[in-house]
């Protein structure tokens, strides 16, 4: 077993498991969520409020931060942590998902685009002001060091879905070798002192060929393991198939990531399968958006119907009183009614986003804590 990661128990029911992941700022308590602070902030909170809600860790990405502040100017601030005031571990995403996302979203909107993959790597025009830029295997590993990061991803090829059997193919093999290029940049640079690094498993919705990746990626020293390009356009019956099938696949004794993914059930679905590792830009978005997570009797978790989405803009909140959950101790079920959050998110108040992001995210990272206890008393999971 890794020095770096403990399983400190195993559910009788299902391949969940409980851990302790160790990173050089600090050791995170598995099944673990990381907030997004996609640009060096989780947008609308402050990172001593993230430590109130319970995150343990924080996810940052490589793409934003090389093209703002720039990953020299994190150097020289003392990395991302001081830089931002977080005083716990960062993962930082390499950057393709975002190249190949942003790129194809630019090409839709007419405004041209640029993504043009070599064997070397991949040269994108920033989504900011349409400068040009490159990326390589090596120098993913070299942003990330400069970030300050904690656990590295690989660069990986993520294909648009659906694409062509071909097309998926050789994003694999591609992907297969950059991993390989990775680790062997960081030995050469000793960047594996500075962090742990994972490699991504890639193969779409095609369960063969996710077998076939993750043995390719899984044979490599990799300090952990994650499934990358899961719900880019496939449907969620498709997405949780792939989840079921590939999270065994991924060593049992280090830490399993599934990237970008997904609401409450979801989570506990993958759970189920051995996953460890999560992040999901749903907390924060929806919240700002006026949807909130809340439970619908937290002691029943995880059997039944547990938990409820509420729109908060809804006239039948107006005249509400009651505290937008009344299972959460956050600052804005604590302090303020539905009503009042009703009436922020109609007139799109700053206050309002702020408030019901630090909700769903407390949300988020007490699901976790609720997960962690129910894997340690055996019970069964409900998704
Ligand atoms: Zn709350």
């Amino acid at each position: 077993m890794p020095s770096h990661f403990s399983i400190t128990h195993r559910s009788g029911i299902g391949k969940a498991r409980t851990g302790v992941l160790k990173t050089p700022h600090g050791e995170i308590r598995t099944p673990a969520f990381m907030p997004i602070a996609t640009v060096g902030a989780v947008r609308h909170v402050a990172p001593h409020e993230l430590r109130s809600a319970g995150a343990q860790i924080i996810l940052g990405n490589t793409y934003h931060l090389m093209l703002r502040p720039g990953t020299e100017l994190l150097a020289q601030r003392g990395g991302l942590r001081k830089f931002m005031g977080w005083d716990g571990p960062i993962l930082t995403d390499s950057g393709g998902f975002q190249i190949f996302s942003l790129g194809a979203k630019l090409a839709r909107s007419g405004h041209g685009s640029l993504v043009d993959i070599d064997e070397e790597g991949v040269t994108f025009r920033s989504h900011i002001d349409g400068s040009l830029h490159r990326l390589t295997p090596e120098t993913a590993v070299d942003h990330q060091v400069r970030i300050g990061s904690d656990i590295a991803m690989v660069l990986d090829v993520c294909p648009p879905q659906p694409c062509t059997d071909r097309s998926l193919d050789a994003a694999m093999e591609r992907t297969t070798r950059w991993a390989e290029r990775s680790l062997m940049h960081a030995e050469a640079t000793m960047s594996r002192d500075k962090m742990l690094m994972f490699g991504i498993v890639q193969g779409g919705s095609d369960l063969e060929r996710r077998s076939a990746h993750a043995s390719a990626i899984c044979a490599l020293p990799f300090d952990g393991f994650a499934i990358g390009g899961v719900a880019v356009g496939e449907d969620r019956e498709a997405v949780r198939k792939t989840i079921a099938h590939t999270g065994p696949l991924l060593p049992e004794d280090h830490p399993r990531y599934l990237m970008g993914l997904g609401t409450p059930g979801d989570i506990v679905h993958a759970v189920q399968h051995g996953i460890d590792l999560f992040d999901c830009v749903l907390p924060t978005r929806a919240g700002r958006h006026g949807t909130a997570y809340v439970w619908r009797d937290i002691e029943a978790f995880p059997q039944g119907l547990w938990y409820d989405t509420v729109a908060i803009a809804r006239a039948e909140f107006q005249h509400d009183d009651a505290p937008l959950d009344s299972f959460c101790s956050c600052m804005a079920c604590e302090k303020f009614s539905r009503a009042y959050l009703r009436h922020l998110t109609v007139i799109d108040e700053a206050l309002g986003k702020r408030l019901m992001s630090i909700h769903n995210l407390t949300f988020y990272l007490r699901l976790m804590d609720r997960i962690r206890g129910s894997i340690a008393r055996d019970e069964f999971f409900s998704s």
